[in-house]
């Protein structure tokens, strides 16, 4: 079953020519190019499938700092702002509210990685407070018992994965800009080494700048070009319940379970980090740098099994330009979902929150959350093909950043003084053979 998402009626065929091709309508391809037309450039943003089908509609909506690494926290924090600012420019609304995320836990190790994290955080200016045992309990009443303490981020919030990237994509083509579906770009045409042309499966469009935001189909549209992109994806499963479980925190966090509060007044419910590996082609191939990751996250990983290799992101073909490419025969990555992993993140939801029992399951579906092997995501020019610009493998944290990730791309696409420092996010890093500082999730 897919993940609910609102649909949005966009232009047919392609054009033929543009000052940018942003590939992939996912929440940071759309923001890219909201933020591109909202600079006066004819943008066009082609999408293989449904713009946000993929990640950006399966995901717990958490736009946060929280725990952030210090490599990507500046772009959390500008993110918040761009959210709020997005429904003011626009009149458009992703649902974003910054309601604040609660994190509960009996664990004093857990406890004092939030505190240390709170004592870095202080030094550049974000606030988050560490509950005690009674302010914990109190924030927490609705689970009905003690906690040992907490952490309330009041700053950080939410916005509704179901209606954002169709939102932002609205607010795209009232400021000029076109949007089209079933598009699939299937490469690029270079002039004189540098980037001349997109070409989708309607025809080519004539443009000097192409943005990838493939999400999990970037490393191999990027192989097609002689790009090395090491990028991984695990498969999470997670799912929704009805509205009516009564006062519940809107963003709670604990080791066994999350629950978040949907734009519909219903629930999502997950467990963080838990995921099945779908062995594939490219995972064998950038094993070993990934081997880092791995080592930090293998006790909530487990083996998947062939709905990687169906899926087809993550093939080691080559494809023509002339002809249908994989991207064209999986529209929308929808893979199965893991039904232990459903039953149990079901069950311990109730068991935190006795009310959510009452309430229907509406959806349950899977998501490939593609990462880098340091947790950071790459967005910036590829040297080798001047034009072409990587804004993929958001580890788990695109969603909540993708207006600071679109703006950023906006910056280095009209040499603009970027929104935060472009430095610890280009693609450039995954060249040098060291293994880079993993990410906290
Ligand atoms: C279960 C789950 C929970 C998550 N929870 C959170 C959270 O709470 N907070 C958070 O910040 N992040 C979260 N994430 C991560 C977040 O959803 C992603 O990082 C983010 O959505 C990535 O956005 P994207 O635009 O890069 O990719 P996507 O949303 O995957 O979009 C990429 C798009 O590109 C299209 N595409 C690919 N190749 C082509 C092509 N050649 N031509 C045309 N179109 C193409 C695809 O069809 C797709 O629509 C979660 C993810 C999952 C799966």
């Amino acid at each position: 079953m897919p993940a609910p998402l609102a649909l949005v009626e966009t232009d047919a065929g392609s054009p033929q020519a543009a000052d940018a091709v942003i590939i992939g309508a996912g929440i940071v391809g759309v923001f890219a190019a909201y933020y591109l037309a909202r600079r006066g450039l004819k943008v066009a943003l082609v999408e293989k499938g449904r713009v946000g089908a993929e990640q950006s509609s399966r995901n717990w909506g958490w736009c946060r700092q929280q725990n952030r690494d210090a490599r990507e926290l500046p772009m959390a924090t500008r993110s918040l702002d761009l959210w709020e600012r997005f429904a003011a420019e626009s009149g458009e609304d992703t649902g974003f509210r910054r309601c604040g995320l609660l994190y509960l836990s009996d664990n004093e190790e857990e406890l004092a990685g939030w505190a240390r994290w709170r004592d870095f955080a202080r030094t550049v200016g974000v606030t988050t407070c560490m509950l005690d045992s009674t302010k914990a309990s109190e924030r927490g009443k609705a689970t009905g018992r003690a906690w040992k303490g907490g952490v309330f981020s009041p700053t950080d919030g939410t916005a509704d994965p179901a209606n954002a990237a169709p939102a932002v994509a609205r607010a795209i083509a009232k400021l000029g800009g076109t949007v089209h579906q079933n598009c699939a770009a299937r490469g690029i045409e270079l002039e004189g080494g540098k980037l001349s042309a997109v070409v989708t499966e309607h025809g080519t469009i004539r443009t000097k700048i192409a943005v990838l935001a493939g999400g999990a189909w970037a490393s191999s549209f990027c192989r097609q070009l002689g790009i090395r992109f090491p990028q991984a994806s695990v498969r999470s499963s997670i799912l929704s319940v009805e509205p009516g479980a009564g006062d519940l925190p809107d963003a709670l966090h604990t080791a066994r379970v999350s629950v978040t509060r949907r734009g519909d007044g219903g629930h999502t419910l997950a467990i963080s980090g838990r995921g099945r590996v779908d062995p594939t082609a490219q995972n064998m191939r950038f094993a070993g740098q990934f081997l880092p990751m791995f080592m930090r996250r293998w006790r909530s990983l487990s083996p998947g099994g062939l709905e990687g290799i169906r899926s087809g992101h993550e093939s080691l073909v080559g494809w023509r330009l002339d002809r249908p490419t994989p991207m064209e025969q999986m529209r929308i990555l929808d893979p199965a979902f893991d039904r232990r992993t459903i039953r149990l993140t079901h069950q311990r939801a109730i068991e935190l929150l006795p009310s959510l029992g009452g309430r229907r399951i509406t959806a349950s579906w899977a998501g490939y959350i593609d990462s880098t092997p340091d947790g950071v995501p790459a967005i910036g020019e590829v040297a080798t093909v001047p034009g072409f610009i990587l804004a993929a493998g958001f580890s788990g944290h695109g969603f909540g950043i993708g207006p600071g990730a679109g703006h950023l791309i906006a910056d280095i696409v009209t040499a603009t003084a970027p929104i935060v420092d472009p430095e610890p996010y280009h693609p450039k890093r995954f060249q040098a053979s060291a293994w880079g500082k993993v990410a906290d999730f």
